[in-house]
């Protein structure tokens, strides 16, 4: 029983960006499942440590519970977990990191690990598009299903599919909170993608708006067929070619 030996030097980082309601969340699932890629997005270690209770976890639940912020520190101590958990080629990281000091934080725990971040997929979609998409977000508060009463709406009126409880807006998605979310990406984390450029990233651009399908198409012609031109896209870096 021989484990793969895990080579950081053909592990590839992959950054997501974008703003809330792109879709960028989705798409990382598709292109971690396809490449059979370690999808890390900082709430769903969060819910797993909590859920476990881990001592990270247990940690951040105290600021949860307050209705605080989890400090990046604990943040990117779970990263680092994870990381050094990732048995896979690829790590698709969504939803983080979010601010400049997150990106620079993930810089040094990559670095121990001599691996950059090779490249930014960064989502663009029309501000309109964005807020229909989150506004028109719809849940389902017993099973947990999601609809979307412009894009995937129920077959009856507001009620689930599955179980027929009545649906409801998350209040991150009301209209105003929504507004908000977009005005944080603008300031906070659309800067990123010009901190990636600086650290000699490839930053890939997709347009965000259409289809699932449709926009796991284009992601798919941006990364290459194979995903393997990383050398490439490193010796294009390193000024050969
Ligand atoms: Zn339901």
């Amino acid at each position: 029983m021989k484990r793969r030996a895990r080579d950081s030097r053909s592990l590839m980082i992959l950054v997501l960006l974008g703003p809330p309601g792109v879709g960028k969340g989705t798409q990382g699932e598709l292109v971690a499942g396809e490449r059979g890629w370690r999808r890390i997005a900082t709430g769903d270690l969060l819910r797993v440590a909590v859920r476990g209770g881990t001592e990270l976890g247990r940690r951040a639940k105290c600021y949860m519970d307050a209705g605080e912020l989890v400090p990046d520190e604990l943040i990117v101590a779970m990263v680092r977990e994870a990381l050094a958990g990732a048995d896979a080629d690829g790590v698709v990281f969504d939803g983080f990191p979010r601010t400049e000091a997150q990106a620079a934080a993930l810089d040094e725990v990559l670095d121990g690990l001599r691996r950059p971040v090779d490249r930014v997929l960064v989502f663009e979609a029309p501000e309109p598009v964005v807020v229909r998409r989150l506004s028109g977000r719809r849940s389902c508060p017993s099973c947990g299903a999601v609809y979307n009463v412009y894009l995937a709406p129920p077959r009856e009126d507001e009620r689930c599919e599955r179980c027929g409880s009545e649906l409801a807006r998350r209040s991150d998605d009301e209209p105003e909170t929504v507004r908000r979310r977009l005005a944080v990406y603008r300031e906070e984390t659309a800067p990123l993608i010009a901190y990636y450029e600086r650290r000699g990233a490839e930053v890939l651009r997709v347009a965000a708006d259409g289809t699932v399908e449709e926009v796991r198409c284009r992601v798919r012609e941006a990364l290459g067929r194979t995903g393997s031109s990383t050398a490439a896209a490193r010796s294009r870096r390193a000024g050969h070619l």
